[in-house]
């Protein structure tokens, strides 16, 4: 690749590029009643699978021996395993689901959620075990290897029920903490193995199921419908993608002393649907790296045949983006994110972005309108951390918008300044991106100075 054909990327500003000119179409905007949709089916789902076990339940039944432990071990295997499917489906990245939560939206509700399908679960082994002893008046550690050893495909579901107590134990915070990201999320793959191992005992042995024909179809249409969509969204388009628009590595840029930016060329990226401010999983196709994906915000809306992600060197991997050569190959999966201008709902903005935050910052002043008037607020610790700052200036002033760069350490740089700098802020849409710990406070703090939560937007910069 020769510097001629690179140099068409935006170096210093907009490359070129008027300012509403977009080179490929935004992504779709969210459909907030496929969250409501989704929501519903979901609650539909939850109420049909309790109902299957109460309707199939008979009181002579809950009256013999173990009767209790028997139907609440049943009901509580059914809830528990539909609400760990449920997690499935919140992180099997299905857009009209990704476009409404976006993607840290629904990691967060699937950290909310695990701790009940995993509670569930694991009453329902203890209340099964206790019930089939109690009903064949044994104690509970010999009805335990009956029950492994003799019952259809319980062995299997106790594997599977074994890894998935591992995998809840390795994700307890303090735990988590110790092991790295890459461990911990080659180990949780786990649970889509526990999960499987656990479907036929359910289906042989569920009162629910034998001889319930119609519940036992729905019951598998379900797990073949949340099979699909997880090999659909999580594995089959990322593929798609990587191979339709066949990224490598053209050339890798430096920034500054600890951010490099690296361009990406293409097929067919007029075609990609993107917005400003989203980001892309980038898996380099390197010796050594390959095995991870990280994400990283496109710092400039793709100019075909490029695309390019701007990175600080924080860690193992980040840092070793400045070493990659021209020609490496790049898997994408993505565009995911809400910090888009979609999100808008006054007519001006107001950009704030941490260090790194640049990135979507950046990104997302593109598909702003001149109308917007936006306020690129820019915060550093020092001059060398401003990186793309005569990008966004020149993009801001196209849309007759003004840039302030807050640089120094956190005792000399007051946030609270916002205010006088920026003295109509309450009627603006409020975009904040960067390190977590930045967005947190900063997001507080507009939030005490009365901006309604609806108009403040957010990338907080934080690995799940
Ligand atoms: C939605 C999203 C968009 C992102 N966009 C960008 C982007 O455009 N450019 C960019 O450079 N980064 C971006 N990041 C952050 C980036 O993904 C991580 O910095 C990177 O993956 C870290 O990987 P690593 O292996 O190099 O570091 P690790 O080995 O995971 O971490 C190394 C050290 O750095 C610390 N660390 C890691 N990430 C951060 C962080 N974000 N802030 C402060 N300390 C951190 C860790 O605590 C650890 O001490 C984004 C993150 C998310 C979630």
């Amino acid at each position: 690749m020769t510097a001629t054909t690179t140099s068409a990327l935006p170096r210093t500003g907009s490359g070129g590029r008027s300012a509403t000119a977009g080179t490929s179409p935004p992504a779709p905007a969210p459909l907030p009643w496929a969250l409501t949709a989704s929501l519903v089916v979901v609650g539909a789902g939850l109420g049909a699978t309790i109902a299957s076990a109460v309707t199939t339940e008979t009181s002579s039944e809950l009256h013999a021996a173990g009767g209790v432990a028997m139907f609440l071990g049943g009901l509580t295997g059914l809830v528990g395993t539909y609400l760990a499917l449920v997690m499935v489906l919140l992180v099997s990245r299905v857009p009209w689901v990704e476009r409404a939560l976006g993607q840290d939206g629904l990691v967060r509700w699937h950290r909310r959620l695990a701790a009940w399908p995993v509670s569930l679960i694991a009453a329902h082994a203890v209340l099964l075990v206790i019930a089939y002893a109690q009903a064949a008046h044994t104690g509970t550690m010999h009805e335990l290897g009956t029950l492994v050893g003799t019952f259809p495909w319980m062995l299997e579901a106790t594997v599977g029920f074994g890894l998935m107590m591992l995998i809840a134990l390795v994700s307890v915070k303090a735990i988590r903490k110790r092991v790295s990201r890459e461990r911990w999320w080659a180990f949780h793959l786990g649970m889509y193995l526990a999960l499987a191992l656990s479907f036929a005992h359910v289906i042989a042995l569920g009162p629910s199921f034998v001889g319930h024909p119609l519940a036992r179809l729905l019951w598998v249409l379900y797990w073949l419908a949340t099979a699909g969509l997880v090999l659909a969204y999580r594995f089959g388009l990322p593929v798609v993608r990587t191979l339709r628009h066949g990224l490598e590595v053209v050339e890798v840029r430096r920034e500054s002393h600890d951010v490099v930016s690296v361009i990406c060329r293409g097929r067919n990226l007029d075609k990609l649907a993107v917005s400003g401010g989203q980001f892309f999983e980038w898996r380099f196709l390197a010796r050594g790296m390959w095995w991870q994906a990280h994400p990283f915000t496109m710092s400039a809306k793709p100019t075909p045949p490029f695309l390019r992600l701007t990175v600080k060197g924080l860690g193992d991997f980040s840092q070793s983006l400045a070493e990659l050569r021209p020609g490496t190959k790049v898997a994408i999966e993505g565009p995911y994110g809400v910090f888009t201008a979609h999100a808008r709902k006054r007519r001006k903005a107001l950009l704030i972005a941490g260090g790194i935050g640049v990135t979507a910052a950046r990104a997302l002043l593109e598909d702003l309108p001149v109308s917007a008037e936006p306020v690129v607020v820019l915060r550093a610790t020092s001059e060398r951390d401003l990186v793309l700052a005569a990008e966004v200036a020149e993009l801001a002033s196209r849309r007759k918008g003004t840039v302030h760069e807050l640089v120094g350490d956190r005792n000399a740089v007051r946030l609270e300044r916002l205010a006088q700098l920026v003295p109509d802020l309450r009627k603006r849409d409020i975009y904040i991106s960067g390190p977590e710990g930045f967005v947190k406070s900063v997001v507080t703090m507009v939030g005490r100075m009365g901006v309604p939560a609806e108009a403040v937007h957010y990338e907080a910069y934080e690995l799940p």
